[in-house]
C-alpha cells in the first residue's frame, strides 16, 4: 500500500494536503500532529468521508529521538506498506524584531521549522532509495527567499530549507525521487490570523490572502507522476507578491 506522510496535518496547510492527497492519489495518509489530537482527527475523518485511508502518528518533528522512535515502530508494524510521499509542512513563527529575538525563539524555530525536515526526511530516506520512486515536498515560504522583517529565524529556517532541497534534490534524482520546495505567501491558517488582511493584502496583486486548498493542489501535482521531471524547484504560491 502506498503511503504519504504529512507532517502538521492535524491543522491548516498540512490539512489541506492530506486530504487533497487522499483525494487524487489514492493514498493512504500518516496525519502527524504535534498536540491537537481533537484537529488530527477531524483530518481522518475528512479523509474517510471521502472515502479515503488515513491514520494518526504523533511526534514533535522537531526531537529527532521522538520520530525516529514512532517511524521505526510504524515500519515494523507496516512491512508492506510504502511511504513515497513526504510532505515536511510542520512549522511555527516566533516573530520579533532582531534585538528582542530570544535564543529560545531562534532555537525553536530553527529546531522545527528547519530541522523537523532532516529529523523526518532522515526517517524514511534509505526506505526511499531502496523503492527507488519518491517524492519530497518541503513548506518553504515566502520569508525563505524574500526575507521577512521581523522573520530573521523563521527566513532563516525556510532559506535553509530551500538550498537543502535544491543540494538534496541533486543527490537522489537518478533513483527517481523528486524533491521540491513550495514557497507560499499569505495562506488563510491559524498560522496568520491575528495579522491584518484588510492591510496585508494592499500588497497582494491577487488582493486577497490564499486558500490552504490551493496550496494542497500545487502539492499534489508534485507528488503525482505528471511532475517527474520537476525536482529541485522551488515554486512560489503568493498571489503575485514575488514576481
Ligand atoms: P498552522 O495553521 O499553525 O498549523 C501548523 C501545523 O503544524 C499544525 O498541524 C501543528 O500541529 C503542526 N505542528 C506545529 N509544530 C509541530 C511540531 N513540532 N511537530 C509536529 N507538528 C507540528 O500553520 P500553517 O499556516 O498551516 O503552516 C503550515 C506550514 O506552511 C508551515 O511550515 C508554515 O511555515 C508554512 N507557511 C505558512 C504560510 C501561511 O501564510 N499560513 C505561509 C508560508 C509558509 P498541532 O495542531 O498539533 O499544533
Amino acid at each position: 500500500m502506498k503511503c504519504a506522510l504529512v507532517t502538521g496535518s492535524s491543522r491548516g496547510i498540512g490539512k489541506a494536503i492530506a486530504i487533497q492527497l487522499a483525494k487524487d492519489h489514492n493514498l493512504h495518509i500518516l496525519i502527524n500532529f504535534s498536540s491537537n489530537i481533537e484537529a488530527a482527527k477531524e483530518t481522518l475523518n475528512i479523509i474517510k468521508e471521502n472515502n479515503g485511508s488515513g491514520e494518526l502518528i504523533n511526534f514533535n518533528v522537531g526531537n529527532s529521538n521522538a520520530v525516529n522512535s514512532a517511524m521505526t515502530k510504524w515500519f515494523e508494524k507496516n512491512p508492506k506498506k510504502h511511504i513515497e510521499v513526504l510532505v515536511n509542512n510542520a512549522g511555527i513563527t516566533r516573530d520579533n524584531l532582531f534585538p528582542w529575538v530570544s535564543e529560545e525563539d531562534w532555537d525553536n524555530v530553527i529546531n522545527i521549522s528547519l530541522k523537523g525536515m532532516y529529523n523526518c526526511t532522515q526517517a524514511i530516506i534509505k526506505k526511499m532509495l531502496r523503492n527507488r520512486y519518491g517524492r519530497i515536498i518541503n513548506i518553504a515560504s515566502l520569508s525563505g527567499l524574500k526575507g521577512v522583517p521581523g522573520q530573521t529565524n523563521y527566513s532563516a529556517a525556510k532559506g535553509a530549507m530551500i538550498a537543502s532541497t535544491k543540494a538534496l534534490s541533486q543527490e537522489i534524482a537518478k533513483r527517481k525521487i523528486t524533491v521540491n520546495a513550495i514557497a507560499p505567501g499569505f495562506i488563510h491558517s491559524d498560522m496568520t490570523s491575528d495579522l491584518d488582511e484588510e492591510e496585508l493584502k494592499k500588497m497582494v496583486p491577487v488582493n486577497r490572502f490564499g486558500t490552504a486548498e490551493e496550496v494542497a493542489h500545487l502539492a499534489s501535482f508534485l507528488a503525482s507522476d505528471k511532475a517527474s521531471y520537476i525536482t529541485g524547484e522551488v515554486i512560489n504560491i503568493n498571489g503575485g507578491i514575488y514576481a
